[in-house]
Parts: structure tokens; sequence; C-alpha cells
């Protein structure tokens, strides 16, 4: 089976980017951020305090998640109800990146993600997955982008999906996010040495599409 890593901070256009490549190269996209979403959601939900491990831990064990894929789009499923819209819920982004240090999430979430490498080819896009979910990846790819850029990203996406969120604030949360993404013990974000660093600022996504759909495509031409 093939896999490409696409890991980088949150809105760097890495979902973007990753459908399209998976869809030119009829691989299946497997967003990894969705599955934190899951668990951060859940905490959420169950009133628990998504940065205490103690609040956390017990609801791994009534935690059913799954991944699914109907025509090419992936949902995701949450003790038997499809959360894939209220993951993207803004609140649940913090949430996310909280419970995403906590080292028995990162665990949890671990076979789920490689057992689909296994199955499948694969388009997958997170923080670890270049440096620990797939380390054997054939094609590795860390995205960037200023926080700037990538605030202003976030702020039209939720606004095309009907919120309004103040540009300081999501910007503040951009930082916050990377802070905690790359400073936690637990496979903290970074570029695996063998990734191919690519800085978005400034391009379009659909330019960027365009020109990492060929960069990987030349990549798997040297490999397989
Ligand atoms: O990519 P997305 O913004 O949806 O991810 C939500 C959060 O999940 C991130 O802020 C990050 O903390 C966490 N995450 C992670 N490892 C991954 C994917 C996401 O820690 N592979």
């Amino acid at each position: 089976m093939v896999s490409v890593a696409i890991d980088g901070p949150a809105g760097a256009g890495k979902s973007t980017i990753a459908r399209a490549i998976a869809r030119e190269l009829g691989y299946l996209y497997v967003d990894t951020g969705a599955l934190y979403r899951a668990i951060g959601l859940f905490a959420l939900e169950q009133g628990a305090d998504p940065k205490d491990p103690e609040q956390v831990l017990p609801l791994l064990e009534r935690t059913q998640l799954s991944l699914r894929f109907a025509a090419g789009e992936q949902q995701v499923w949450l003790n038997g109800r499809d959360v894939s819209q209220q993951i993207r819920q803004n609140p649940v982004s913090m949430a996310a990146s909280a419970v995403s240090a906590i080292p028995q999430v990162r665990a949890f979430l671990f076979d789920l993600q490689q057992n689909l490498a296994k199955e499948n080819n694969v388009v997958m896009d997170g923080r670890d997955i270049g440096t620990v979910v797939l380390p054997q990846a054939q094609v590795k790819i860390f995205l960037t982008a200023s926080p700037e850029e990538r605030a202003r990203r976030r702020h039209e996406e939720l606004a095309q999906r009907g919120q309004q969120v103040d540009y300081a604030q999501l910007l503040e949360e951009v930082r916050r996010r990377d802070y905690n993404d790359a400073h936690r013990a637990a496979a903290p974000l970074r570029q695996a040495p063998d990734a191919l660093l690519v800085d978005t600022t400034g391009n379009s996504l659909e330019w960027s599409v365009a020109q990492l759909t060929e960069i990987v495509k030349e990549r798997l031409r040297d490999v397989l």
C-alpha cells in the first residue's frame, strides 16, 4: 500500500490540498484531526475539562469511534452518531488540541489510523503522520503558512459555514494551538527529516494544489 503523509499546523491548507491529491491519485483521503475533534467533542458534551487527563481518560472506555467513507467523503461516527458536522464547530478546535496532548488519547487513535493505511492507499493529513503514525510513508510533505494567513483562511471557512468569529480571536487561537501542538511532550508537531517543506503563504490554494499534486506524482514515480 502507498501512503502520502501531509502534516502541518492548523490552516496551512492541508485538508484542501490532501483531498485534491487523493482524488487525483484515486487514494483514500483521511483527515486524522477529525478523530481528535470527536474526542474533544465528547469531552465537551460530557462536561469534562478537555485538558484534564483524569476527566478525559474514563471517557475513552465509553468511546466507539470509526471513520466511514461515502463517495470518498470521510464521516466520523462517535458512539453510533455521525458527528461529522458537529466536530467543525469552533469551540471543538481548542478541545481537540487539548485532548491531543494526552498520550493515552494518541495511543487510543493510533491503531485506527495505521489500519486504514494498511488496508488502503491513503493521503493522510495531521500533525504526526510522517513522524509517528506512518514513518514509512512514501511521500511526506510538511505544509505551513504564516499565522495571519492561516487565521484569515479560517475566518473565511467559518463564515462560509455561517459562523461569525472575530479575526483577532481566530489569530489568537491559531497561535495558541500552534504553541500547544509544538510544545506537547507526546508527538509534538514537527517536520519529519525526510519531509518536503512547503510554505503556502501568499499562494492561492488552487495554485498550491496544482503544484503539490505534480510534486507528489513525481515522487511516487521515483519510489514506486
Ligand atoms: O487538523 P485539525 O485542526 O482538525 O486538528 C484538530 C487538533 O487535533 C489539532 O489542533 C491537533 O492538536 C490535533 N491533531 C493531532 N494530531 C493529528 C491531527 C490532529 O494532535 N494527527
